[in-house]
């Protein structure tokens, strides 16, 4: 399989849409993109996304060496390269501190795939990792791990991770999460009794979303 590749021109256009849909404030998230030539082009560690320029973002090999960039790469970049390396179909991968999500991801409860679109574009109920600490090679096991057949995952006790096949693919997913993620919780607010999608459906829809991922 030919991976889909992408630019640094879209990693940091990512990253600054990301801020401004309220996915991220400050400095925290982060974005990858595979770039031609098993390089991977991350935003760095502790640059503001409003002032990040190209010149801010770091490329490094799948293994995470430096291959250009002055700054330091996201503390994050094993669950950025752990997911790229085990899955080929995929080019991108962001991770968000979304509030709604992030609510999910306390309770180490998985957002249910209750709304058609999410299990198109997720694949199904978006899990939760089990707890790794922040930055360590477990976490990244752990979130490809995840990751197997879904668009999305909750960090426990942190945010929410999206893969796809584009930087633009993966923010839509976090975007999505968040969005659903905010519908269940007012649902549950109003008390409203949440029903699942029929059987067939989801696993129709399922089955759209492995044929996207499969053919990015
Ligand atoms: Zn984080």
């Amino acid at each position: 399989m030919t991976s889909p590749t992408t630019t640094p021109e879209a990693v940091l256009a990512t990253a600054k849409k990301m801020l401004e849909d309220g996915l991220v404030e400050g400095t925290s998230g982060n974005i990858s993109g595979r770039l031609e030539g098993d390089r991977v082009c991350l935003t760095p560690s502790s640059v503001a996304y409003d002032t990040m320029t190209l010149d801010d973002l770091v490329i490094v090999d799948l293994d995470g060496e430096t291959l250009s960039g002055h700054r330091s790469p996201t503390t994050e970049k094993d669950l950025h390269l752990s997911t790229l390396r085990a899955y080929p179909e995929l080019g991108s991968v962001i991770h968000t501190h979304a509030v709604y999500a992030t609510m999910f991801a306390l309770a180490h409860e998985p957002i249910p795939a209750v709304i058609e679109e999410v299990v198109v574009y997720v694949g199904g109920d978006v899990p939760c990792c089990e707890y790794r600490g922040t930055g360590s090679k477990e976490l990244g096991d752990e979130v490809a791990s995840k990751l197997a057949d879904r668009g999305a995952a909750l960090l426990a006790n942190h945010g929410l991770v999206t893969c796809a096949s584009s930087p633009e693919k993966a923010l839509h997913n976090a975007a999505l999460v968040e969005r659903t993620a905010k519908i269940i919780w007012g649902a549950r607010a109003m008390g409203a009794t949440i029903h699942p999608l029929p059987e067939k459906v989801n696993r129709d829809m399922a089955g759209v979303y492995g044929f996207i991922r499969e053919n990015p």
